[in-house]
């Protein structure tokens, strides 16, 4: 039996071109970074033309920073506990009020909770049910001491597109000084973004997303915007993360978005393509279907169903015995079925949350994959519905 993988959200197998670049860098490259000698500097000339590759594909001003981490978890941890450390380490008793929205992963919701045993004030914007930020909301909760929004680029769970560029602008005009950060985990690779396009103040992000190693993210810093480290230790990343750097893993990184980057219409057009066929072929073989998230401002490798009347669980299950690999709710909850707050807040009911499951479509599907997954959704509803 065939297995067939439409998890690519929640990661992406190492594509084999950067695993020859990972397999040459591990053979070869054994320096530590900060060693002065020949093989120190190899490793080092590795690191930095992988950072400039990457500020470059981000379109990156030549001045602004891009630290390389261990994950998007550790980016978000950076840019939000560190800004905040930095402002508190100036004045220990100024209030501070930071927001974000009800419907971000778990990485920027618990570091805003763990921020609140912090004594920082905090502030969550909803959703409408087609999953659009209540802007009102969020502009309406600007206070004077706001001094950080986070709002992700893209939902892991719905794929719902947030307008991330109006959002920037309308917040920094009633006051610019407030930092920005996205976590846009979902949105590199699978969609354009550009700084220069969308200027955040801070991004985070995360390789093993888009084809390169687990256990490497980066976060871009725009110039002037200072933050504390969260990992103390040595100098590494400009003082910005102490630990000797992952050289391999930061090769992969930038190798990956190197792909990314010389496909990117090509990719986006087939993912376009196979996703609609997919939601297609879905609704017509199966009735009582529901799209979750929003209708047209979404990732389209993005497809998250409830089908009334068919418990996530009991459907993943049967789809796992087709060699079908999908998820409910946010698999990064260590595949968990804990009730997704993503729909959740969209105000769906309990039943049609709880039916919820996430197909995500990549690099290696093909339309026999969609042919195949289809008709296995369709077996198991009618067996399910039978019982
Ligand atoms: N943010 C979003 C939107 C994600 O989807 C994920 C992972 O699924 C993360 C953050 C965390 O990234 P990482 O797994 O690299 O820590």
């Amino acid at each position: 039996m065939p297995r067939i993988y439409l998890d690519y959200n929640a990661t992406t197998p190492l594509d084999p071109t950067v695993l020859e670049d990972v397999c040459d860098v591990l053979k070869n490259v054994s320096g530590n970074p900060s060693s002065l000698y020949e093989e120190g500097r190899s490793a080092r000339i590795l690191i930095e033309d992988s950072r400039q590759f990457v500020k470059s594909f981000l379109d990156a001003g030549s001045e602004d920073e891009l630290i390389f981490t261990s994950s998007g978890t550790e980016s978000i941890n950076l840019a939000i506990v560190g800004y905040i450390n930095r402002l508190m380490s100036v004045n220990k008793d100024r209030k501070l009020h930071i927001i974000t929205s009800a419907v971000e992963h778990h990485a920027v919701l618990n570091t805003f909770q763990f921020l609140e045993t912090q004594g920082i004030e905090t502030t969550y914007i909803g959703i409408n049910n087609f999953g659009e930020l209540l802007m009102d909301d969020l502009l309406s909760s600007i206070k004077e001491n706001t001094v950080l929004v986070s709002i992700m680029g893209a939902n892991n769970e719905t794929g719902t597109i947030f307008p991330l560029k109006n959002i920037v602008n309308e917040i920094k005009k009633i006051n610019e000084n407030i930092v920005v950060h996205s976590d846009v985990v979902q949105v590199i690779g699978k969609h354009f973004f550009s700084i220069k396009d969308t200027p955040v103040d801070m991004c985070s992000f995360s390789g093993h997303k888009f084809y390169a190693m687990k256990g490497n993210g980066a976060l871009y810093i725009k110039k002037g915007i200072k933050i504390d480290p969260i990992i103390h230790g040595g100098h590494q990343e400009r003082g910005y993360r102490g630990g000797t750097e992952n050289t391999a893993g930061i090769v992969s990184l930038a190798k990956a978005l190197e792909i990314v980057k010389n496909n990117a219409e090509e990719n986006l057009k087939k993912i376009n393509y196979l996703g609609s066929m997919f939601l297609d072929k879905l609704f017509s073989a199966v009735d009582n279907v529901r799209l979750n998230g929003h209708p047209v401002n979404r990732l389209k490798n993005t497809i998250n169903i409830s089908i009334d009347g068919i418990k996530a669980e009991t459907l993943l299950f049967n789809l796992d015995l087709y060699g079908i690999s999908a998820s409910a709710g946010s698999a990064c909850n260590a595949g968990a079925l804990v009730k997704s707050h993503v729909l959740e807040a969209h105000g769906y009911d309990a039943a049609r949350v709880q039916s919820a499951i996430r197909f995500s479509i990549g690099r290696w599907t093909t339309e026999d994959d969609i042919e195949y997954a289809v008709n296995a959704v369709k077996k198991s509803v009618l067996k399910l519905r039978s019982l």
